[in-house]
């Protein structure tokens, strides 16, 4: 991808913006010149916040969600419902459960789903605090909305090992979502009638 006519900044630029998912060599090129026609206060703004990205953001102690601080905006908000824990893949899953706006409660990002067969084990996601830090907080429910997939469904199951004998209700996202389906991908309005269905897989 490049384009001997245009200067080298510009084609070091598209370059790094033909990285970024879903754009292709064309689009790189129109977002580079975009930049560019957007005046230097915009693309300082832009350098700004690319340079600042790595020093600024970090994980949650908690939830493992990205954070700012050594808490997420989710879990130092203290209008949050802390007897409700959702335990979710990634990030993005998260962000479409709150897209949905259905749910007031906590999280746990996992960092994955387990796969045995790609060499992912218990010890590569943060499942080691899942059961410390329910022990902690002690929630009402616990709802586990990892993917409806065989991995998303392998791990719903070892979470639901790990928490047997404890008193609390365990449910899962299930409902509405279709076989194989990211939640990342579906709309508001589905994630939140497979939230508002959720179905009970026994207490812990
Ligand atoms: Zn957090």
């Amino acid at each position: 991808m490049s384009d001997a006519s245009l200067p080298p900044a510009l084609e070091r630029l598209a370059r790094l913006l033909g990285r970024l998912p879903g754009v292709g060599e064309r689009s790189a090129h129109r977002l580079a010149l975009f930049v560019l026609s957007q005046g230097p206060q915009y693309a300082q703004g832009l350098g700004a916040a690319l340079h600042e990205l790595h020093d600024l953001v970090r994980f949650c102690e908690a939830c493992h969600h990205f954070a700012q601080a050594d808490r997420c905006a989710i879990c130092a908000d203290p209008h949050r419902d802390p007897a409700l824990l959702c335990v979710v893949e990634d990030v993005p899953d998260l962000l479409a459960i709150e897209r949905s706006g259905e749910y007031r409660g906590l999280y746990h990002v996992l960092g994955g789903a387990l796969a045995p067969l790609r060499g992912v084990g218990p010890r590569d996601l943060h499942l080691d605090d899942l059961v410390p830090r329910i022990d902690a907080l002690q929630p009402a429910e616990v709802i586990v909305a990892t993917s409806i997939s065989v991995e998303g469904e392998a791990t719903a199951s070892y979470v639901q090992g790990q928490l047997r004998g404890r008193e609390l209700r365990l449910s899962r996202i299930a409902s509405g979502v279709p076989q194989g389906a990211e939640l990342e991908y579906l709309d508001g309005a589905t994630v939140g009638r497979a939230l508002r269905a959720r179905t009970s897989f026994g207490r812990g």
